[in-house]
């Protein structure tokens, strides 16, 4: 499926290149398509189109950028089979999970900016003899990664479109054809030209170019904290807005009282949901020490289930991971941490598959808070158990961590819990088990960025304020 032009200005058109970059199925290691890679004259032109739109839009009835997404929305989510096996065959997602997870949430999240859209208090707020106004905050780069790719986009130009703002996508250059099918959509439903654009290309090339635009209000970047910083320095010299979501090195408290069987299946399929290529993978199982052994025999009998097979099978768990450099850096990271004195309870370095970027499921036991696979994102089938005396010293290594994205806390008693939930210094923490809501702000503290997406926080994210003395 070769996608090789732009589209610009309501149109799918030529880039100023003719340079493409292929894309790999990541479970048969074959080509199944191209996107064009931009040029920075390419980012000038889609964001003239995207200022020209940008009184229009802003100016549309905000009940009338509603139905549109709404339609939008719905149009998307109707495709959810098919779209689903393109991500399989694209991220290596397995298909019963991508379906649900990469197709409908994003058509959900559309209906849902949709009511926001109709319902926000874009005007009318007061504060003593002040009136507050709410105004899109203008012109909207996006730039998003591989692991959920039409989730990000959704995420940021849902939100923005909602506000009124124009945007213009760089899409991830590695998994990006549902992106497209997505601007498809967008056009069919009569989004009009030029509110929404889209430059595929390279970071340091496109999404380069994005960030250090003068006609550029809002950068929105999803990504690596590596990259993350790049896109803040390059914004900074127009002081253009930034919001960012990073990297991530969650940490999952099982606290004593805790009931480890469901506590401890529940953290693995976190830790393990994608190949473990989520920016909040439960990826640190924090326990008490003494029961250490019990819990890595938990862990490692739940890790068991997810066997590795092709994504477009109905009945696999545990897909490729997105690419062959990905597949050796997750490996290096496993070696790295035995030879750093962590006991490999579970070793997925080697599987059946002699095709395929494959890595097994993979358990590390008795890993110390100062190891590098404690201390960096993996992005892999990799769970780290490590032990603490007490509570304090669970929170402790908990926060212990240049991150700050999510987390989760288990404990029979919902007030400890929560308790223990309040002093993680992080921007989402599950507790007990508490079930995934779109609608709730979704962020992170420290290196795991700045601001919010998702819901009515996501929505204000793109507006900027005004305050008018009456
Ligand atoms: P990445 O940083 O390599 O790339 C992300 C996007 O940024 C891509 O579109 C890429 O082309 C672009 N990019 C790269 N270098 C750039 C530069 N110098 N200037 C501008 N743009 C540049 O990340 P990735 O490998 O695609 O994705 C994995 C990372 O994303 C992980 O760290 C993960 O935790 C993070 N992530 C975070 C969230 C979140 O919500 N916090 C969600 C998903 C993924």
């Amino acid at each position: 499926m070769d996608r090789t032009q732009i589209f610009i200005d309501g149109q799918w058109t030529d880039s100023a290149s003719t340079e493409t970059i292929e894309v790999i199925d990541p479970t048969r290691e074959e080509r199944i398509g191209a996107v064009t890679a931009g040029t920075p004259a390419d980012v000038d032109r889609a964001v003239a189109a995207a200022r020209a739109a940008l009184p229009g839009w802003a100016a549309t009835a905000p009940a009338r950028r509603a139905d549109l997404l709404q339609a939008a929305g719905e149009r998307f989510g109707a495709r959810i089979d098919e779209l689903g096996a393109l991500i399989a065959r694209d991220v290596g997602m397995p298909v019963k999970l991508a379906g649900p997870i990469q197709i409908g949430m994003p058509a959900k999240n559309l209906t849902a900016f949709a009511e926001l859209a109709r319902t926000y208090p874009f005007t009318g707020q007061t504060i003593g003899n002040s009136q507050i106004e709410r105004e899109p905050v203008g012109v909207v780069g996006a730039i998003t990664p591989w692991n959920y790719p039409v989730h990000q986009v959704v995420l940021k130009i849902g939100a923005a479109l909602a506000a009124g703002c124009t945007a213009v996508i760089k899409p991830t250059e590695v998994t990006p054809l549902a992106v497209y099918e997505l601007i498809d959509v967008l056009a069919e439903v009569g989004i009009p030209p030029g509110v929404v654009n889209l430059v595929s290309g390279y970071g340091p090339v496109v999404g380069q170019a994005l960030a250090e635009h003068p006609g550029i209000d809002m950068i929105s970047f999803t990504g690596s904290t590596r990259a993350g910083k790049q896109v803040a320095a390059a914004a900074a010299a127009n002081i253009t807005r930034v919001a960012l979501e990073l990297g991530g090195k969650s940490a999952n408290l099982i606290l004593g009282d805790a009931d480890f069987d469901t506590a401890v299946v529940d953290g693995v399929r976190k830790c393990f949901l994608n190949a473990g290529q989520t920016c909040s993978a439960l990826t640190r199982m924090i326990v008490p020490k003494d029961r250490i052994d019990e819990v890595t025999e938990l862990a490692v009998e739940a890790a068991r289930g997810f066997v590795p097979g092709d994504p477009l099978d109905p009945a696999t768990m545990l897909g490729p991971l997105v690419s062959d450099t990905q597949r050796r850096r997750v490996i290096d990271y496993i070696a790295g941490a035995e030879v750093e004195g962590a006991k490999i309870a579970l070793d997925g370095r080697k599987t059946e598959h002699d095709r395929g970027y494959f890595v097994g499921p993979t358990v590390l036991t008795g890993v110390r808070p100062e190891m590098t696979v404690a201390r960096e994102e993996v992005f892999g089938p990799v769970l780290s158990i490590l032990g603490a005396d007490d509570e304090e010293e669970a929170i402790a290594i908990a926060n212990d961590s240049d991150y700050g994205l999510s987390g989760a806390v288990w404990s029979a008693d919902q007030d400890r819990a929560v308790a223990v939930a309040r002093r993680l210094r992080t921007g989402q923490v599950d507790v007990n088990g508490g079930r995934f809501n779109a609608a709730a702000p979704f962020g992170g503290y420290k290196h795991s960025g700045i601001g919010r997406e998702g819901g009515i926080f996501g929505l204000e994210e793109f507006t900027e304020i005004k305050s008018m003395q009456l």
